[in-house]
């Protein structure tokens, strides 16, 4: 057993669900029964909230594992599902985004709206030659035409490739050449903390090196100068020109429900990016369950709002998909959450009566760190739930954000789920579960998860191992874009025997069998023979009065084979944290969660290094505690964050 993850946490505090979420709640405990005693016809029924062109013949076909075919024989138009047929069922009025702009300028979308822009921007794309299976990269901003460009993809089968607009013309370059875009869907330019921000001259650049690419579609959002070299004719269109010309009727086709919706490339916080292929009618069955069940929504009276970037899957399940398969009204924000102030965020949710509110633990403990005075100025009453998604979530955020966003009583529903799941598969049902803070609790109704030895064996309660997905689930990555071999080696040779899917994350059961995820395997730490994840100590760090963020690795040592270095980033309150502040640490790290945890090495940092969705890259931080060249930096947010903490531990010698 030891080759077992330590389990050193302990967490007491226990939130039931409000009494009046759990009478109307869309999941209740019954969900789960129905789930367990019929998988498969559990998924077919879900798949009803679709609109099915052909009727599947069969739920789920796992004949030639690891490849799985989902509704078979099943054909659907997804932008139909997303967007018309609310049309139809006589909800054209209702707003689909209400679109607020980085510099404060508003846009309400409604779906009727959005059905006929999707239609035009579906048939400029014909225009410029995109047929059925083709695929379009799209590089923009956070502005209502990205999703429409999304969805007229969705709408023409042509599979989109959605870059995130912070990437530099090489990351863009490398991902339209890897899956060989013919159009790329960009802007002049957005709006990110308070300037214009090109994007075009990225594009520009990135397409010298793409062969395929024939069209580039403009968008004009901030009325840029584009300059001499800043258009090709002939290549180069805007959009208001050929998508606003375009007719508003546009007849959606079938397609087979295996049919590819999008590749989108992994955060690559452990390394190289892969591009995940995910198909058209689980991923969206899956997608709008999970988005109904998790979320409790009612499409009538809640207002959602994601903060995810739509370059991330985050933005694809649950701006994109997920919400407009149900018909849902949400807020699309353009910009960062400090600009012009740091109670930007809070001042769109009560101007808007959001309801429901999704956004990371690492924006979570920025606004921990930026002081609970921010948020206290705004009326955040019209919040009635939580959730968390990228990271697990320290049980300190956890009651910060409850306490201070949520008014004490809002439940947090913590998502666990990947680029590959394509939704979610482990949260609290708002409307059954008494959360724990920090735990993503159980599978939700209708997934298999499961903690396991190194030999695939179920862990006790008690025990940590290896999160594995023992069955096959609708919104299940496909493959690997281009690279069938290296989706089964990634995912599915741990545990051929068993026939699991891994994860690659760590995981653990508490007493009573609820699961806390406990970071990526890959960054394990073995100090004198045991087994130390980082989200334990990392959390024990965070529960210090004085620290809004942590991030602790292993560091070869002599004595112990590896020790815990810690990097933490003090709250703007706490100042300098005072002369004693690393032994404080250290102290406090031992009595939370025992002498085996405490860091060898604690050192105060200004800033950790983030990947562009806000994840801590640990394996950077390896190389700057074991005193290597840094590694790779192409996905960190800010490669000069690796300057500063090196800068600045010259000067520190902390011990
Ligand atoms: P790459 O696979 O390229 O290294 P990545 O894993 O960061 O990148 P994503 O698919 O965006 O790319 O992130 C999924 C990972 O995020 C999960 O495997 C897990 O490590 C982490 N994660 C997501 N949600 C949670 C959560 N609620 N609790 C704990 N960890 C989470
Ligand atoms: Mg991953």
């Amino acid at each position: 057993m030891s080759e077992n993850l330590s389990n050193l946490l302990k967490e007491d505090r226990r939130f039931e669900p409000p009494a009046e979420l759990a009478e109307n709640a869309n999941v209740t405990a019954a969900t789960y029964e129905e789930a367990a005693a019929d998988r498969l016809g559990f998924w077919a029924k879900q798949a009803e909230r679709l609109s099915w062109g052909e009727p599947f013949s069969e739920v789920l076909d796992w004949s030639n594992p690891p490849f799985a075919k989902w509704f078979v024989g099943g054909t659907l138009n997804v932008a139909y599902n997303c967007v018309d047929r609310h049309v139809k069922a006589g909800n054209g009025d209702r707003v689909a985004f209400h679109f607020v702009g980085e510099p404060g300028d508003t846009r309400d979308l409604t779906y009727a709206e959005l059905k006929d822009e999707v239609s035009q921007a579906a048939n400029a794309l014909i225009e410029l030659g995109v047929k059925t299976g083709d695929r379009v990269a799209i590089y923009m901003p956070m502005i209502p035409e990205a999703v429409i460009a999304m969805l007229a993809c969705a709408r023409l089968g042509a599979p989109h490739t959605v870059v995130f607009g912070g990437f530099s013309s090489d990351a863009l370059a490398s991902r339209v050449q890897d899956c060989q875009a013919k159009v790329i869907i960009t802007s002049d330019g957005g709006y990110r903390r308070g300037a214009p921000s090109a994007l075009k001259p990225a594009v520009d650049q990135a397409v010298t090196r793409c062969p395929d690419v024939e069209h580039v579609l403009v968008v004009r959002r901030t009325g840029q100068d584009l300059g001499e070299d800043g258009w090709t004719e002939g290549r180069d269109v805007w959009w208001h020109d050929v998508v606003g010309s375009a007719s508003t009727e546009h007849t959606p086709e079938m397609f087979d429900a295996e049919h590819p919706l999008y590749v989108m490339y992994t955060s690559g916080t452990t390394g190289k990016p892969k591009g995940i292929l995910h198909t058209s009618g689980g991923y969206l069955t899956q997608t709008a369950y999970t988005f109904w069940a998790t979320f409790d929504h009612k499409p009538e009276t809640d207002i959602f709002w994601c903060t995810a970037d739509i370059g991330w899957v985050t933005g694809h399940s649950y701006i994109v998909y997920g919400p407009t398969a149900n018909g849902a009204t949400q807020v699309l924000y353009e910009g960062t959450p400090d600009t012009p102030h740091k109670g930007r965020w809070w001042e769109i949710i009560a101007e808007k009566g959001v309801t429901t509110f999704y956004t990371a633990p690492t924006a979570i403990r920025s606004c921990m760190k930026w002081g609970k005075e921010i948020p206290e100025k705004f009326d955040l009453s019209s919040l009635r739930l939580l959730g968390s998604v990228g990271e697990s979530i320290n049980p300190e955020a956890y009651v910060w954000y409850r306490e201070n966003i949520g008014g004490g009583s809002a439940p947090i529903v913590d998502t666990w789920w990947q680029t590959e799941t394509g939704g979610h598969m482990i949260s609290p049902m708002p409307g059954v579960t008494a959360s724990k803070p920090g735990s993503a609790m159980l599978g939700v109704p209708g997934i298999e998860v499961a903690v396991v030895d190194n030999d695939g064996n179920k862990v006790e309660n008690g025990g940590g191992g290896l999160l594995v997905i023992t069955e096959p689930w609708p919104a299940m990555l496909r493959t690997i874009w281009g690279d069938d071999q290296r989706y089964k080696d990634t995912y599915w040779s741990r545990f051929p025997d068993h026939g699991y899917y891994f994860a690659g994350d760590g995981a653990k059961l508490d007493d009573d069998g609820d699961i806390w995820l406990l970071g990526r395997v890959d960054d394990v730490m073995n100090v004198s023979g045991h087994r130390l994840s980082t989200t334990e100590i990392e959390s024990a760090l965070v529960s210090h009065p004085k620290v809004a963020e942590a991030a602790v690795v292993g560091a070869a040592d002599e004595t112990t084979g590896q020790a815990v270095c810690a990097f933490v980033i003090l709250r703007e309150e706490a100042g300098d944290g005072g002369a004693d502040i690393v032994q404080e640490l250290r102290n406090h790290v031992a009595k939370e969660i025992g002498p085996i945890a405490k860091p060898r090495q604690v050192m105060v940092v200004p800033e950790l290094p983030k990947t562009r969705s806000g994840k801590i890259m640990r394996r950077l931080l390896r190389d700057v505690a074991e005193h290597r060249e840094v590694g790779d930096v192409t996905t960190l947010a800010d490669s000069s964050v690796m300057n500063l903490i090196q800068d600045g531990l010259q000067t520190d010698k902390a011990e």
